[in-house]
């Protein structure tokens, strides 16, 4: 007899969305958390936007689960009283080149099932957002923004709700492979160390998930994950009033970010970011650098002609769990059932970088599925 059926390791938007969906369909589940309450790392540092889905490879993970998730979150938040706005997103051409990215972009998006997507002139553009400039421009009306704590909330209360455990305060620092499922070792806060059995292990630690994954004698490289920093700088009050949607420059090439990016808040607040780079070390490093404000406001400037230097000001910041090396194509989240590499029963979550506040609902019900007991 093993002391649960299913644990999942990781409350963050991701884990709590699986939580919720299991606690659905099975009695006895723990989800454990290392801090002293949810969200405590990426899910709390990112630019809370529900993605339409245009930029991610046909077919990919990325893609499907952004498109099915973004209306499973819209649906959800409206159900549950969550914080939301679907603000609509531009993507700014402000050159020639980018006109041609910005044509092939829409193109990438119709494919994966974003079919809304409308190129637009300059007279619209000025009618949406008047101080913005571009030569054209795509319009999303589906991208929106969310409140991801009142999101994180709602996740755990369905938990509690549907009969599920949470332990806060504990750490897992081993995993072993019995008959039958898996011997779990947590240390709690205050160093005391125990361990019981589950059947099922879920692993969504997020920046850590890749440990978690050799505790369990899963070792891979290619799923070694590199911190990879975001940081942000905020649109000083009065000016954040002259911003209504997200606004979009064309996008890096090989997607290791989507570019600087305008971002409004549920609060009506204003931030520039994130900026993409990988660390030198996998250490949690949030500061913002101040000298990074001439690159910032450069980069931004192109598309928000009135900006002035003095106008940022250092924001925050956020780590990425990127599994895609520096200059490598882009990664597909890597969410499997480990029955082939001779771990039946373990779910692997790795590389959840963004989407996945938009996708968390979708990837609740794709790991829902590999659960087979
Ligand atoms: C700068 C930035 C901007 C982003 N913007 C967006 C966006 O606009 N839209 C979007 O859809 N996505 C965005 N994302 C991505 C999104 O934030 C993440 O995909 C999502 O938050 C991942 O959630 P998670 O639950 O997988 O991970 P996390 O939030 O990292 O949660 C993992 C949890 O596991 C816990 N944990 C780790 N190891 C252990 C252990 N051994 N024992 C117990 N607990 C453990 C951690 O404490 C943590 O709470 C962005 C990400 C970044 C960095």
């Amino acid at each position: 007899m093993m002391d649960t059926q299913i644990t999942i390791i990781g409350a963050g938007v991701v884990g709590l969305a699986i939580a919720e969906r299991v606690t659905k369909d099975f009695k006895d589940v723990f989800l454990i958390e290392k801090y002293s309450a949810f969200g405590q790392e990426t899910s709390s540092r990112n630019s809370e936007v529900i993605h339409a889905g245009i930029y991610y490879p046909k077919g990919s993970l990325k893609s499907r689960l952004c498109v099915e998730g973004k209306r499973l979150l819209y649906d959800y938040c409206t159900e549950y009283d969550v914080p939301f706005k679907n603000c609509g997103k531009l993507i700014v051409a402000t050159s020639e080149d980018e006109i041609q990215i910005i044509e092939g972009i829409q193109k990438t998006a119709f494919n994966n099932g974003v079919e809304d997507l409308v190129i637009i002139e300059k007279k619209q553009i000025a009618e949406l957002e008047p101080s913005v400039f571009a030569l054209k421009a795509i319009f999303s009306p589906s991208t929106g923004i969310v409140d991801s704590h009142s999101l994180m909330k709602r996740y755990e209360t369905g938990t509690i709700n549907n009969g599920g455990q949470i332990v806060y305060g504990s750490e897992v620092t081993g995993i072993r492979k019995i008959e039958n499922g898996y011997e779990i070792t947590l240390l709690d806060s205050d160093k005391n160390m125990y361990s019981f059995t589950s059947q099922i292990v879920i692993n969504s630690a997020g920046l850590t998930s890749d440990k978690v994954s050799e505790m369990a004698g899963l070792e891979d490289d290619k799923l070694k994950i590199m911190f990879c920093k975001g940081e942000y700088f905020r649109l000083n009050p009065p000016k954040n009033h002259l911003i209504n949607k997200l606004v979009y420059p064309v996008p890096i090439h090989n997607l290791e970010g989507i570019g600087i990016h305008v971002t409004i808040e549920m609060s009506g607040g204003v931030k520039l970011g994130p900026d993409v780079t990988y660390l030198q070390s996998n250490t949690y490093d949030y500061k913002v650098t101040p000298s990074k404000q001439e690159a910032f406001f450069k980069s931004v400037r192109k598309f928000l002609p009135f900006l002035e230097y003095d106008d940022l000001s250092p924001e925050m910041a956020g780590i990425r769990p990127k599994i895609q090396k520096p200059g490598d194509p882009v990664m597909d989240f890597y969410i499997k059932e480990e029955t082939e590499r001779g771990c039946p029963g373990f779910i692997n979550l790795i590389g959840i970088e963004s989407p996945g506040l938009t996708s968390s609902l979708a990837i609740a019900n794709y790991v829902r599925k590999l659960i087979s007991i």
